[in-house]
């Protein structure tokens, strides 16, 4: 820990303030950025590499993106790879599809390349990857890719025999694939050895850490030498995930793809925001629920599993809904998907987890029953619906304890040319004002579930602690 951690404040305008600007006065850069919605953050961000050519990359490897039939990198490689092959920190928030396991790979095989000395057994690159699905799907991706670097990679992870994930270790490998619980075992039974590991990627780390993972990456890294490149890969970007980011990567460039403005501009979506108290939750998203067409496709997003599974209980009696978050099996998942995409129950009740990398489309209206922790995670939220020309409705209930967020919440509504109710703006005028708890407004005794760093934030407990 200890080391400083950038604040989201980007080195270079983000692409909003360039408003009206004549894009044609932008350096080649600066509008591949903007066109791209890439923002970096830390000192001295690399250029992107903008085409494959631009990589420095040897001929074999490009010979094998050719042959995948890519023709530019995406974003998030375009922008995270010359700063990886600095060999610096990363932390790298981009949404499923983004083109992020070749955004690691590709450095690693350069890693390997560089560092490469045969007589060691064990691994140089460790991957992290939450499940056993992903963890398969990056194995397959560093095979066909790193073919032609004669890279050898094997994955390790649970629901399967140990026998053959150990014997691949005998035999030697440069990147091993993992699930943090199945490598904590093996590291347990001195079966790994991490002396030679200089290149940690951490890949959906959000995730990794909603499905209870962190004792073990914290076990895990405690044994990898500290002289080490770190990348950490998510797609949001909450205050644990911070908290790991800081205590593991060391002076990281964040680099963010994707813009709230531009999500924002989607007019096609009418926001509602309304301030309900956490006890009076459950009764408004009822009537709401009633004034909706039937059958419309509804996603509900909670902030806990918990809270999740009760509010799919009590409302699937008189609405037909279901539950998803990570404690479900996979099992689970499918079934309950199916069930929603097949109208049989029209209604998802999920966490931000669990809702991630679900292509579900034709959703009418979303409904944030507690708010996201942060603006960025609304937006995506409420991106879900009015896709593709369809128009969609986002719901949001604002209690006390979201104060935090009504500033930007406002914000971002009248920039889409949204209705912001009184007591809403009232909220953000009271949030800026740190100290001075009016009557009425603190309702956090009524919120049962509050808790949290997030009360003490914004400061509605008196003593005027200012900033
Ligand atoms: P993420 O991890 O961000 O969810 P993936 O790494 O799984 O995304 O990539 C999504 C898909 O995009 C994969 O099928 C991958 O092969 C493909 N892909 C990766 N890089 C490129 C590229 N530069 N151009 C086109 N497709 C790409
Ligand atoms: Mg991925």
């Amino acid at each position: 820990g200890g080391n400083a951690f950038p604040n989201n404040a980007p080195t270079r305008p983000p692409p909003n303030m360039l408003g009206m600007t004549d894009a044609t006065n932008l350096s080649p850069v600066d509008a591949y950025l903007r066109q791209h919605e890439v923002t970096a953050s830390g000192d001295n961000v690399p250029a992107p590499f903008m085409t494959f050519e631009a990589t420095g990359f040897p001929p074999e490897i490009l010979r094998e993106i050719h042959l995948a039939g890519f023709s530019s990198p995406t974003p998030i490689q375009a922008q995270t790879w010359p700063i990886a092959m600095q060999s610096r920190d990363i932390v790298a928030i981009a949404k499923t599809g983004s083109g992020k396991t070749l955004g690691y790979l590709m450095p690693a095989f350069m890693h390997l390349r560089r560092c490469r000395n045969g007589t060691q057994n064990g691994p140089t690159v460790l991957v992290l990857a939450p499940t056993r699905e992903l963890a398969t799907q990056i194995q397959d991706e560093a095979v066909k890719f790193g073919r032609s670097s004669r890279v050898i990679c094997t994955c390790l992870y649970g629901g399967a025999p140990k026998g053959p994930q150990l014997r691949d270790l005998e035999r030697g490998v440069d990147i091993v694939v993992a699930t943090p619980g199945r490598l904590n075992d093996i590291l347990e039974m001195k079966k790994i050895d991490f002396r030679q590991i200089s290149l940690l990627v951490l890949d959906e780390a959000d995730r990794m850490l909603d499905m209870g993972f962190e004792p073990q990456i914290r076990k895990i890294v405690k044994e990898i030498p500290p002289r080490r490149q770190t990348l950490m890969y998510t797609a949001t970007w909450p205050k644990e995930v911070k908290r790991i980011a800081g205590d593991l990567l060391v002076n990281p460039v964040q680099v963010n793809i994707g813009n709230v403005d531009e999500l924002a501009a989607n007019k096609a979506i009418t926001q509602y925001v309304e301030v309900v108290p956490q006890m009076n939750k459950q009764r408004r998203l009822e009537q709401i629920l009633r004034s909706q067409e039937r059958g419309s496709r509804i996603i509900i997003f909670c902030a806990t599993k918990r809270t999740c599974d009760q509010l799919s209980h009590a409302i699937g009696r008189s609405f037909g809904a279901a539950a998803i978050h990570g404690d479900k099996s996979q099992g689970e998942r499918d079934y309950v998907l199916n069930q929603f995409r097949s109208g049989k129950s029209p209604i998802l009740v999920a966490t931000d987890v669990a809702a991630r990398g679900l292509d579900i489309k034709d959703i009418r209206v979303v409904v944030n029953y507690d708010f996201p922790t942060g603006i960025e995670d609304y937006v995506h939220r409420i991106g879900r619906t009015g896709r593709a020309g369809a128009t969609g409705l986002a719901y949001t209930f604002l209690c006390d304890q979201d104060r935090k967020y009504a500033a930007d919440l406002v914000k971002l509504l009248e920039g889409a040319n949204q209705q912001v109710p009184p007591e809403v703006r009232n909220m953000a005028a009271g949030g800026a004002s740190f100290g001075n708890a009016r009557p009425g407004m603190n309702r956090w005794d009524s919120g049962g579930s509050g808790g949290g760093a997030g009360r003490f934030d914004s400061g509605g407990s008196g003593g005027g602690a200012g900033r």
